[in-house]
């Protein structure tokens, strides 16, 4: 009996491992499509080649298991497949994963949508410069539970998608007499962190884009695109965070939410500046 149960549970252990996640380049067919919707165009900074394509699994809010995928640069996939293969274990619910191509590119109809995705070769919104997404270092996650709130020179208000506004601009999850909120992005900082996607859009002042985790300066990611050995010094990012995260322990940890979210800034701001020439600190959406 207790061997029949070892047994079954190395078969669930090493089903689990090989199924939750799975990392593969762009096919011929895939990168063929992503050209014909927009998605990437000539002049993108990065093209299919150093683009990995993520299959995952996750729950969706009836808690069913689903499967999705997202695309992302080579360098930061296997850290992208450990952020999923997390939020599912913990059963982080998200509506929909889908790369941009189901929406030819446009992303307030995968905002619309509530999908979750990363790789769009387009301009930060309302800017000329690249986002952040046209390399493929920058995920949004579960747009509707985590709108994004643009705020222009007139202070006027604009929040996308729109049917967040009247739900989740508060960003309290457990209040009395409501239901809980699920599927926040402020449940999943530390996961995402862990991983090297160090910077969350809810730190800004404006916009305050709660959807959005990248993974920092814009020298590293164009240090990414540029080394073949890119998912090493990708390593070295996390690791630095890690790190500092580790050593940052000698903080008194008493369980208070305060210090753990004190040290965390510490430490991004700490690793960030590090991989930042002259400080010259590059965000966008
Ligand atoms: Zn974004």
């Amino acid at each position: 009996m207790i061997r029949f149960r070892f047994i079954t549970i190395c078969i669930v252990a090493i089903c689990s491992f090989t199924v939750l996640a799975d990392v593969k380049p762009i096919s011929a067919q895939q990168c063929e499509i992503m050209r014909e919707k927009g998605v990437l165009t000539a002049n993108a900074p990065i093209q299919c080649n150093r683009l990995a394509n993520v299959t995952l699994q996750y729950y969706d809010f009836n808690g069913q298991i689903k499967i999705g995928s997202i695309v992302v640069m080579d360098a930061v996939a296997q850290r992208v497949e450990h952020i999923f293969s997390l939020l599912f274990k913990k059963k982080i619910p998200m509506q929909s994963v889908l790369p941009m191509e189901n929406f030819n590119g446009n992303d307030d109809a995968s905002m619309q949508a509530n999908n979750t995705s990363a790789f769009n070769a387009r301009p930060i919104t309302g800017g000329a410069s690249w986002s952040k997404h046209a390399w493929g270092v920058a995920i949004d996650f579960n747009p509707l539970q985590n709108p994004f709130v643009a705020i222009d020179n007139n202070n006027n208000v604009t929040v996308k998608p729109v049917q967040s506004v009247k739900n989740y601009l508060n960003r309290y999850s457990w209040r009395p007499n409501k239901p809980v909120n699920t599927g926040m992005a402020e449940e999943v900082i530390d996961i995402f962190a862990q991983n090297g996607f160090l910077i969350w859009g809810g730190y800004w002042n404006y916009p305050i884009d709660f959807q959005h985790f990248e993974i920092g300066p814009q020298a590293l990611v164009k240090q990414l695109a540029a080394r073949k050995d890119g998912a090493a010094l990708f390593e070295q990012y996390v690791s630095s965070y890690l790190h500092c995260m580790k050593i940052s322990k000698h903080i008194k940890h008493n369980k208070k939410r305060t210090l753990h979210d004190k040290k965390r800034a510490v430490c991004i701001e700490g690793v960030t500046n590090k991989y930042t020439p002259h400080a010259s600190g590059v965000t966008g959406n």
